[in-house]
């Protein structure tokens, strides 16, 4: 039974192909197009693979229609004989393939342009079902088309990403926004991003705000050691979306407070390094089972402001290396480390991770401790965790980094 709604378009994405069921490769197509689709109004409701079956394919075609308001299909517009989608869809609507000059001409050009001669199965690609339109493809010798099959439209896009993703934006979605009277209403979302506060207390904080179905609707999502949040809004322009998205951003922000390091694109690494910038300091970190990564993160970046760093998961090593006889004297903690850095390599600012994972069973335990010091600022901080030793050591990163951060906020203020 079809279920219409005069809001939100339900649409089914069918990908074609024999190796999508042998797993040979990943179907991104799907995702790309909800992704896409989702932005102007259009639901997904269901997604098939099916193979280069004809007999599979018409019927999956025909259910699909049967149930959705659109159709999209991607892949199976190739030259060759098992490249079956044009059949499929004419059969499912029940009419016969026809010869259009007009493509023929275009995919003629293409071969032309690439310096190669066309081969005669290229002519297939010419030929679309009966009535359908089509859609041009300058990337590709597939063209696409659309059918309808029992008065809903049946998208076909060929398989290529690269090819499927200019043939949407360019075409598919407009006259997606044209058919369905979408008007230019879309969803888009802003993403705060927290770091030091688990799952459980962000939504003891702020889940009177998280509900489903609303607008804005305010979404978790959590991995390894940073928690985002997500305000997702439908709306027709960026004046509706700041004035829904805004109140909704300032609420979570002051129940959060510092917890949120950055919204959308920010990583932690590079708001540690502005801040690095904005106090003028240098920075050396010393990391044990964290293993080098919250010096890796802002490397990558890159960061002028790291001048060192060294990583020591052995604990006897370590302590040779800082000299024992030193460290008998003070407490073994990261903050004698990190003040190390600042005193004997003239680092503004000394970072240290510490910690030494123990083996529980099949994972590893560990009590971490991290601390800054340098330029009048001591901070530090421990903690317990457990787990597998490769979400220990980004943890480690990540709570390493934050440390950083809160202690460069406490000095020149956010
Ligand atoms: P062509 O004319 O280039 O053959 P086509 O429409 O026939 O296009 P397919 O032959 O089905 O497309 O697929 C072409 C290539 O596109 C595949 O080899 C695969 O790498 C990629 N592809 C197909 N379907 C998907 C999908 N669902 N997700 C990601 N990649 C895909
Ligand atoms: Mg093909």
């Amino acid at each position: 039974m079809k279920e219409t709604s005069s809001k939100t378009p339900g649409c089914e994405v069918i990908t074609v192909g024999t190796e999508l069921l042998l797993g040979q490769i990943l179907d991104t197509n799907t995702t790309y197009l909800a992704k896409e689709l989702g932005e102007i109004g259009v639901s997904i409701r269901l997604r098939t693979a099916v193979g280069d079956l004809l007999d599979e394919m018409i019927e999956v075609i025909k259910s699909a229609a049967d149930r959705c308001d659109m159709v999209i299909m991607t892949g199976g517009l190739g030259p060759t004989l098992d490249d079956l989608s044009r059949e499929a869809v004419a059969k499912a609507a029940g009419v016969s393939l026809e010869f259009r000059q007009d493509l023929m001409d275009q995919i003629e050009k293409i071969f032309r342009n690439a310096g190669y001669k066309m081969s005669e199965n290229n002519r297939r690609q010419a030929y679309v079902p009966a009535g359908s339109q089509a859609i041009p493809n300058p990337m590709g010798t597939a063209p696409g088309f659309i059918c309808d099959v029992d008065q809903t439209p049946v998208i076909c896009l060929p398989g290529v990403p690269r090819e499927l993703e200019y043939l949407t934006a360019k075409e598919v979605i407009p006259w997606v926004q044209q058919r369905f009277g979408l008007h230019g209403k879309r969803l888009t979302y802003r993403v705060l991003k927290t770091v030091g506060i688990g799952e459980s207390k962000v939504d003891t904080l702020i889940g009177d705000l998280i509900k489903p179905g609303e607008n804005p609707e305010v979404g978790l999502l959590a991995s390894q050691g940073e928690i985002k949040i997500r305000i997702a809004v439908k709306a027709t322009s960026e004046n509706e979306i700041d004035a829904i998205i805004s109140p909704v951003a300032e609420e979570i922000k002051s129940r959060l407070g510092n917890k949120i390091f950055g919204e959308d694109g920010d990583t932690l690494e590079g708001v540690v390094d502005s801040l690095l910038s904005r106090s003028g300091l240098t920075l050396a970190t010393m990391e044990t089972f964290s293993a080098g990564i919250a010096a890796q993160r802002l490397y990558a970046l890159p960061s002028i402001h790291l001048v060192g760093s060294i990583v020591i998961p052995d604990k006897d090593y370590l302590f040779r290396w800082f000299r024992q006889d030193d460290m008998a004297t003070k407490s073994i903690s990261a903050l004698s480390f990190a003040r190390k850095l600042t005193e004997r390599g003239k680092a503004g600012l000394g970072l240290a991770v510490l910690g030494f994972p123990k083996r529980i069973g099949k994972g590893y335990t560990l009590r971490g401790d991290a601390a800054v010091s340098g330029d009048g600022i001591e901070k530090s901080y421990s903690w317990e965790m457990g787990g597998d030793l490769f979400s220990l050591q980004q943890r480690g990163a990540v709570i390493g980094l934050n440390t950083l951060r809160l202690a460069l906020l406490e000095t020149i203020g956010s």
